[in-house]
């Protein structure tokens, strides 16, 4: 094979080539993963505005890989989408996070809602979706009022009457529903007239801006006189500096999480948090 190293296009594929090879691996471990348990939740709290203190922690997963150190979800939960191997793994992580949650309720600490990102693979399996999250429930013995399911605006979009049917039967269970990256899909309004929802976590897209730019400062002001009129909460996400948070303060979002407070800490850290009361 002649050396192609000088010539743009060679490099070009060979990148992709090394993207798709890594994509093939990791497909090829993620069954197996899947089998040996072989990722860890991270938790980042979730900061009410009014009190400072921390009310709820959004989980967020990681694939501890052998070879490759730790994964980052943004890679694998695509796959895991397009193979569905979502099921088992999100059964593996709605366990986990319970079991946890659980676990900080029996220590006495202060009891915090826990929110899990939920795919639409997860929710198209219908009655099955609802009635394995009442088993981990029984379960865990956690109680549902604990939970919310963060489920993302494209979601929603897919197959619409059948996502109105399983969102009211997991609301008639107890369980808190939250729209993810909201703002960034299109017909936002749409969804909130169609299904009935309690938060808006506002997406990171305009919460980055919104010290710098007037009209993502608008849109973030915007959608929480909505959520105000709706009588839904407002979470903003990817609150990063202190301007970010002055201006939700003033504006009255009800609650914000991002890298100003604390990443996403294993639960060991998150632990330390609430044995220290921590305030933010
Ligand atoms: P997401 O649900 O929108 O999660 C928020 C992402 O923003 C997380 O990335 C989090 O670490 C990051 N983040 C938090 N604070 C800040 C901040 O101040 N600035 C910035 N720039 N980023 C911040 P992560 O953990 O890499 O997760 C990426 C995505 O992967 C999540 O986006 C979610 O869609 C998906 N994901 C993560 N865990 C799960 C899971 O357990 N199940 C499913 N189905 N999806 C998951
Ligand atoms: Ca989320
Ligand atoms: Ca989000
Ligand atoms: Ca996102």
């Amino acid at each position: 094979v002649k050396d192609h190293n000088k010539n743009g296009y060679a490099i070009y594929n060979e990148q992709m080539n090394k993207k798709a090879l890594r994509r093939v691996v990791l497909e090829t471990n993620l069954r197996e993963a899947i089998a040996n348990e072989d990722f860890f939740l991270e938790y980042q709290p979730i900061i009410e505005l009014s009190t400072g203190s921390i009310v709820g922690m959004e989980v967020l997963v990681r694939w501890d890989h052998a070879s490759l150190g730790t994964i980052s979800p943004g890679e694998f939960i695509p796959l895991a989408e397009e193979t569905g191997l979502i099921i088992p793994l999100g059964e593996w992580i709605l366990r986990e996070a319970c079991l946890q949650t659980k676990r900080w309720q029996l220590q006495g600490l202060q009891s915090l809602r826990v929110s899990i990102n939920v795919s639409v693979r997860q929710l198209q399996q219908q009655g099955r979706f609802v009635d394995s999250v009442k088993r981990i429930l029984d379960e865990v013995e956690l109680e549902t009022k604990w939970i919310d399911f963060e489920i993302t605006e494209t979601a929603l979009m897919k197959n619409e009457e059948e996502m109105i049917g399983v969102l009211n039967e997991i609301k008639s269970l107890g369980i808190n529903i939250s729209i993810d990256d909201f703002g960034t899909g299109y017909s936002s309004m749409y969804h909130l007239k169609s299904f009935s929802v309690d938060t808006l976590k506002i997406d990171c897209s305009f919460i980055g801006e919104m010290h710098t730019n007037p009209k993502s400062k608008a849109i973030v002001t915007s959608i929480i006189k909505l959520a105000q009129a709706l009588n839904l909460k407002t979470i903003a996400e990817g609150v990063e500096v202190g301007d970010q948070l002055r201006l939700l303060s003033s504006e009255k979002a009800n609650a914000i999480q991002g890298y100003y407070f604390s990443p996403p800490v294993s639960s060991k850290e998150f632990e330390n948090y609430l044995l220290e009361g921590y305030m933010f």
